[in-house]
């Protein structure tokens, strides 16, 4: 038999931002579609739940995907065959097939009121039996239906579950999973306002987009027996079911628990104003939930889609590490080329120097081994335009043998040699001090110390001091030699 195509779906909600656990999704469905040959990767906006819908979350998501890579073969903006993508535009597929349900004596009208079902809700959470229908309206005569109908009472369509008996089914992650049927409600198809619920539409959808594997969180796993007895009612082929292991947040005591607002970023956009590149925050998505087969860590797009296997998703529970990614970044950020750092940088260069013309190749080659995210630029940077008050002991260091004397002595003797420098160049000042320590019989790091201190008013800087002196041009190396002379001399 010919082998079927791959066919996968991202299937969002436009409820808002883009959850880290959702673009895992969508990752794991591309490279599952993108690893086949020929597969395809389907964005379908599933918004059946109209109150649930968020204002701009459709442009979010397909923002978002642009940023990563995650191309979509077929989707609301550029159609494709199955058509259209989104669900509120599907609603004629879904209303006739609950009704053939109807007519097969497998679905039924229900009349009950929300009022009626929310006493029984809180009398079988009383019981522990939570949420289940009692099926009041499983056996109405056609009498009854029809009056209702006339009267215009507000209606549900449920789909009737098997009452005796269990379900079966093998998650490609969890593996077998089973239920007793009559533990499952009879789900409600189609609602009062005519759109379908999520658990039918998803069905109907995945069958008539052919998709072949449904990858999703965890947290659906117990709904997919009844998702499973749609497809048997309407004798369809079942999709591959992977459902993904849940993302987890480390608590301040060691606990873990899932992934929220107080662990810290979780959503793609507030990773990103952070300061993580799209493609490291990819690259760490991958492996939460799926484990390379040695012990590689540093994947692209294109290489995640070579190595990439359902059968290397873990079942236990990933942890999502904001150190770790800051790990990554830093590392994405050390591969890039001088070029592409720089125009990753701009952006905060202009908000840190304005239009002032400054030392770009310098201050790249400062930054770039030593910047973990974008966004550490600001408070690494700020000391070149803004030099604090600071304090006078910052001159002592025991390492560099500094004391406020040699300090002292050390800033006359550079301001005098710097100021007779002509070509302010990272070369020329480097020779320039290394010769007048030389001069001055002390060890190099007692010259610079002091240097660092006056012209950046901190004892930890990126960069050293001929890296900033070069930065900040000859004027203001001088004036702040000048007044870190004026603050010894001043104490003598
Ligand atoms: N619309 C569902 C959600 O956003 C998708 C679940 C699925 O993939 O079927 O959670």
């Amino acid at each position: 038999m010919e082998k079927k195509k791959v066919r996968t779906r991202y299937a969002p909600s436009p409820t808002g931002f883009m959850h880290i656990g959702n673009l895992r999704t969508a990752l794991y469905e591309f490279l599952i579609a993108k690893g086949s040959s020929d597969g395809k990767f389907i964005l379908r906006i599933e918004d059946t739940d109209q109150n649930r819908k968020v204002e701009d979350s459709i442009a979010i998501i397909y923002k978002t995907l642009q940023q990563v890579g995650i191309h979509h073969d077929e989707g609301p903006d550029i159609g494709g065959e199955f058509g259209p993508y989104i669900q509120s535009q599907r609603l004629d597929s879904y209303l006739p097939l609950a009704e053939q349900l109807i007519k097969e004596g497998q679905a039924y009208y229900c009349f009950c009121s929300k009022e009626r079902l929310q006493s029984l809700h809180e009398k079988l959470e009383n019981g522990n039996l939570v949420g289940r229908y009692d099926g009041k309206c499983r056996n109405l005569s056609q009498e009854e239906i029809n009056h209702n109908l006339k009267m215009g009472i507000p209606y549900v369509i449920r789909q009737k579950m098997p009452t005796v008996g269990i379900s079966e089914f093998c998650d490609s992650v969890y593996g077998p999973i089973t239920v007793a049927n009559d533990e499952l409600e009879d789900q409600i198809l189609i609602k009062t306002d005519k759109f379908p619920t999520y658990n039918f539409a998803n069905v109907v959808d995945d069958h008539q987009m052919q998709i072949t594997h449904v990858v999703r969180g965890c947290e659906y796993l117990s709904s997919t027996p009844k998702y499973n007895l749609l497809y048997e009612v309407y004798g369809w082929e079942k999709p591959q079911y992977i459902h993904l292991p849940l993302i987890m947040g480390k608590n301040p005591d060691g606990s873990i628990s899932k992934l929220s607002k107080r662990h810290g970023a979780t959503s793609f956009q507030d990773l990103i104003e952070q300061g993580f590149l799209p493609e490291a925050i990819i690259n760490y998505i991958a492996l939460l939930g799926w484990c390379p087969k040695d012990t590689r860590e540093i994947f692209s797009l294109s290489e995640l889609i070579t190595h990439f296997s359902v059968d290397c998703i873990s079942k236990s529970p990933a942890i999502f590490d904001y150190d770790k990614l800051t790990w990554f970044n830093a590392e994405y950020l050390k591969a890039k080329s001088d070029e592409e750092f720089l125009a990753l940088c701009m952006p905060h260069f202009k908000q840190i120097f304005g239009d002032k013309d400054i030392d770009k190749p310098t201050l790249i080659a400062i930054l770039k081994p030593r910047v973990t995210k974008l966004t550490q630029m600001k408070d690494l940077l700020d000391f070149l335009v803004n030099l604090k008050e600071y304090d006078i002991s910052l001159f002592e260091n025991k390492k560099s043998k500094s004391t406020l004397e040699t300090s002292l002595k050390m800033l006359k003797n550079t301001l005098n040699e710097l100021e007779l420098l002509t070509n302010w160049s990272l070369q020329e000042i480097k020779c320039c001090l290394t010769s007048l320590a030389e001069k001055l019989g002390v060890k190099n790091g007692t010259l610079l110390w002091p240097i660092r201190i006056a012209i950046s008013g901190q004892s930890v800087t990126a960069g050293g001091a001929i890296e900033i002196l070069t930065i900040l041009g000859q004027n203001e190396s001088l004036k702040r030699i000048k007044l870190g002379l004026e603050k010894l001399q001043k104490h003598q």
